[in-house]
């Protein structure tokens, strides 16, 4: 096994591996629980490319080499049906802890990776690349303790993200913020490469990681699911009504 990977392994499995009985503390108050904090994001990418966190300075990337993390979970709080109310049922509970109520949402499965549109033209000189890690469960159940983590790296000249990026910072909306959304349109057209990807066990006092893809170094992108291959970058990009208010030259 080469070291990056024998090093991720360990280091997941040492993050966690009191997580069987955090979970229970975290049902107990319902309390969403973070499987790997963004923190920890940032030491699993620089453990893929053996350098360094940059700290959290402002101006600074996550990495020493100018990478960039983003992490977001699918392991989320689901809407109670029954409570007047709006409460949110973190992911580990079968029932509302406020009305014991099964009718609960589904898991909404739509965490998402924020990227600062204005900062993305502003420094992409510098930037290395995005690295984006995903935690999802295997199974959308209360009893679910196998998660599949997968990294994949984004490319800073991605033409679909940058005309993204563009049609945001230029919108009359004041955000520079992109929802960039996992699995989805602008995900795929954007062109990610998978790094690595593999399945999470979490037991008592104990935890198991094991990839069923690793490398680090992988520059190709992955292949468009069928239900995207018709789809166009400047259509999806024409969609988002970004409220552009240029363009009107009033003349006297
Ligand atoms: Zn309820």
């Amino acid at each position: 096994m080469n070291k990056a990977k024998l090093s991720i392994k360990h280091a997941i499995e040492m993050m966690t591996r009191n997580h069987g009985e955090l979970i229970d503390l975290y049902k107990e108050v319902n309390q969403p629980i973070n499987i790997i904090t963004d923190d920890q994001a940032e030491i699993i990418h620089a453990l893929a490319h053996d350098t360094r966190c940059a700290g959290s300075g402002g101006s600074g990337w996550d990495q020493v080499d100018h990478g960039e993390s983003k992490s977001t979970s699918h392991v989320q709080s689901r809407e109670c049906k029954d409570c007047s109310v709006r409460v949110k049922v973190m992911f580990f509970l079968g029932e509302c802890p406020e009305c014991g109520s099964h009718n609960l949402k589904k898991n909404p499965r739509d965490g998402r990776w924020g990227i600062n549109a204005k900062t993305h033209f502003e420094h992409r000189e510098e930037l290395k690349e995005y690295r984006l890690l995903l935690i999802e469960p295997v199974e959308d159940i209360p009893s679910c303790r196998e998660f599949r983590i997968r990294y994949w790296a984004l490319d800073k000249n991605s033409e679909h993200l940058n005309s993204y990026a563009l049609g945001q910072r230029d919108s009359s909306n004041k955000s520079d913020h992109i929802n960039f959304q996992p699995l989805k349109k602008d995900f795929y057209l954007s062109r990610p490469a998978l790094r690595f990807d593999g399945v999470l066990k979490i037991g008592n006092g104990k935890s198991e990681m094991n990839f069923t893809f690793f490398d680090v170094n992988n520059e190709t992108a992955i292949t468009m699911p069928p239900e995207f291959a018709n789809l166009k970058s400047e259509e999806v990009i024409a969609e988002k009504k970004f409220n552009k208010e240029r363009g009107i030259v009033v003349r006297s």
